[in-house]
């Protein structure tokens, strides 16, 4: 599997190193209640189609990637910076 970096351009996956899902970046706000810390921190989705995961590109240039995939095909439609989350996310190439 290749992974589209946004600052490094399209490399293999065993340069990131995989973290898990993208929701981790979405942390409850503080006082939340102990439902939403417990949902955050225990409960997953096991998706059998599209999915958001976090990478950090860990031989590159040391930035978080979440990766838009699907857990069916493998294929990776898209990828962003963590940081750039709020913009589009950028189609990338078929892997
Ligand atoms: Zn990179």
């Amino acid at each position: 599997m290749r992974i589209n970096c946004p600052l490094c351009g399209t490399r293999d996956r065993r340069e990131f190193t995989y973290y898990g899902d993208a929701v981790y970046a979405d942390r409850p706000a503080d006082g939340a209640p102990i439902e939403a810390w417990d949902d955050y921190l225990h409960l997953r989705d096991n998706p059998a189609g599209e999915t958001r995961d976090l990478w950090y590109h860990e031989m590159g240039c040391s930035s978080w990637i979440e990766v838009t995939r699907n857990t069916v095909t493998h294929e990776i439609s898209a990828t962003r910076l963590l940081t750039d989350r709020k913009a589009p996310a950028k189609k990338g190439k078929k892997t």
